[in-house]
């Protein structure tokens, strides 16, 4: 079963056509990677997906039905490219809030506080202030906040960077868990490495338009040279 269908979707700002008709689906449960040079057009799709933009054109079919951004944005986590953590506030204040507006009550927030800063080993991380952290313990103070409701589709921009090694593993066992138990991940990217390494299924965007789509195993090669013709142009 699908858990997102893109059919169709087109966005441009003023005459530029920054997505020009790009359909495809996305199987529950796969690890979905979007890849494309800058400017390609992967933000602007991520920003209609998580219904911060409406379409100009084309459908989105979300778990079965038409995307209805007010009410299926509880089921949606995502983490965008450029954080959106208050730098003023404490760690644990801002997760809470951030839960209670996907909808968990005060009870089930805090306890889903305790659990992930534990796991992810920033516990003794939750008083200080967001400006304390480094940008790599930020980064995991987001991921946190974009699944502790326990979204259904998991959309991340970028999820690495900033990160050392370990802690890129760590995120990275915590996508393929989530991935096992049944959340569909979108995880887009500049990096061809890090989409062989994470994805089972990825989409090439160049300029708009949908280059290539299918099974990583099956057109890794395909992808590759894509990729080096689009680095030329
Ligand atoms: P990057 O990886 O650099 O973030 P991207 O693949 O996410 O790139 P988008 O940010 O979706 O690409 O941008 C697609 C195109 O639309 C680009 O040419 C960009 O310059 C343009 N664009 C994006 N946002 C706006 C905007 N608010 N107004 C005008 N043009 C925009």
């Amino acid at each position: 079963m699908n858990v997102l269908e893109l059919q169709h979707l087109k966005k441009h700002y003023a005459t530029h056509k920054a997505v020009d008709d790009i359909s495809f689906s996305i199987p529950k449960g796969s690890i979905f990677g979007l890849l494309g040079p800058n400017g390609a057009g992967k933000t602007t799709l991520l920003r209609m997906i998580t219904g911060i933009f409406y379409p100009d054109a084309g459908n989105i079919i979300f778990d079965g039905r038409r995307f209805d951004p007010q009410n299926d944005v509880q089921h949606i986590g995502y983490m965008p490219e450029e954080r959106g953590l208050y730098k003023k506030m404490k760690v644990g204040e801002q997760a809470l809030y951030l839960a209670q507006l996907k909808g968990l009550s005060r009870k089930d927030a805090q306890e889903k506080i305790d659990y992930w800063f534990n796991r992810l080993g920033i516990a003794s991380w939750v008083n200080k202030k967001v400006e304390e952290l480094s940008k790599g313990m930020q980064q995991k103070v987001q991921f946190i906040s974009t699944v502790m409701h326990h979204p259904k589709l998991l959309i991340l921009d970028e999820p690495f960077s900033g990160l050392d090694p370990i802690n890129s593993q760590l995120i990275q066992n915590e996508i393929f868990d989530m991935a096992r138990n049944g959340t569909t991940i979108i995880f887009s990217t500049h990096r061809m490495e890090q989409v062989e390494e994470i994805c089972d299924h990825i989409v090439l965007v160049n300029k708009g338009r949908k280059v290539l789509d299918g099974p990583v195993k099956q057109i890794k090669q395909d992808f590759k040279q894509h990729l080096f013709y689009i680095s030329l142009e």
